[in-house]
């Protein structure tokens, strides 16, 4: 493989002062979908002193085999559509002249949604009243939970219970956050972090962000029946025209999620790129509705195992 025709695609989610890493944002960082501003800011810097950084728009011309560039590069991707990516992300970006893709859900965007699950089960974690108890009907073993022991603290936000309620449909996601909130004695509505809407969305585009679908309601494709994900398919793309934002054919799949189906499914919508993840460089070998990209952490010895490898041979 031609190491230039290689790309570093990165998918970030949230980026958030290193102060927000305690409280309410804190499942965030464990999950990884949370990075420093302040890391965020030095991977800019570092890839902008290496030149690395390529336009979203460059992925079609990659993708369609057209505009070959000499040297590999960097496309910048954000998913979701939390408010932090206009607060803190943007500036950064603006003030280095770069641009980004950023994926949305577009029922969240419409306010249609009110956030992601996920959303709702970490708010409800970071109020937990109960220190002790008992978590059952998740999965097939009932779990006796004690909060002191960090380990159980993480088993929360991302163990067997949580990742059941991530594949649920949203009728028992409901019910599931109804026995999370007894088990933890949450009593009082919790409050989820702050969502882009329209108007950001048109802010966005302004400052150079270029718009790509991320479904209709996060649901993970593959397990909707083929009805189904062709209706969230087509509806997450006909978002932006109906609300007067730039077309897209960019698909982020939700979770990453993606199936030969889904990605027929995609295509039929209209969509030409799909990106998923895969913790590795997108190669002209990937096709182009399932392209891999890279999750950046904040641990400092990132940069250098995973992403410098894209510039030095090693990385073919
Ligand atoms: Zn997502």
């Amino acid at each position: 493989m031609d190491r230039t025709s290689r790309r570093a695609i990165l998918c970030f989610h949230r980026v958030l002062p290193a102060s927000r890493r305690t409280g309410p944002d804190e499942p965030y960082f464990m999950r990884q979908t949370a990075l420093e501003l302040e890391r965020f800011c030095w991977l800019l810097d570092e890839l902008e002193r290496r030149d690395a950084i390529l336009p979203p728009e460059s992925l079609f011309d990659w993708t369609s085999g057209a505009g070959l560039q000499s040297r590999p590069g960097v496309i910048l991707t954000f998913d979701d559509g939390y408010a932090d990516v206009l607060e803190f992300a943007a500036p950064a970006l603006k003030e280095r002249g770069m641009r980004a893709l950023l994926c949305v859900t577009t029922a969240v965007a419409s306010g249609a949604q009110q956030g992601f699950p996920v959303d709702h089960w970490y708010a409800t974690v970071q109020a937990a009243a109960a220190r002790t108890g008992f978590l059952d009907g998740f999965t097939d073993e009932a779990w006796a939970f004690d909060l002191a022991r960090a380990e159980d603290r993480a088993r929360l936000v991302n163990g067997p219970e949580k990742r059941a309620f991530v594949r649920a449909s949203p009728e028992d996601q409901q019910d599931m956050l109804d026995r999370l909130r007894r088990a933890l004695r949450v009593d009082a509505p919790v409050s989820i972090p702050p969502l882009l809407g329209v108007s950001e969305l048109v802010s966005l585009t302004r400052e150079g962000f270029m718009l790509g679908a991320h479904g209709e309601r996060h649901a993970l494709l593959p397990l909707l029946s083929e009805v189904e994900a062709a209706g969230e398919l087509a509806r997450s793309r006909a978002f932006f025209p109906a609300h007067r934002l730039p077309e897209t054919s960019i698909l982020a799949h939700p979770d990453g999620a993606t199936c030969p189906r889904t990605e027929a499914l995609a295509q039929a919508a209209g969509y030409t790129i799909g990106l998923g993840l895969g913790s590795r460089f997108a190669t002209r070998d990937d096709p182009p509705l399932h392209l891999p990209r890279l999750i950046p952490t904040n641990d400092p010895s990132w940069f250098e195992r995973r992403l410098l490898p894209l510039f030095t041979a090693e990385g073919r």
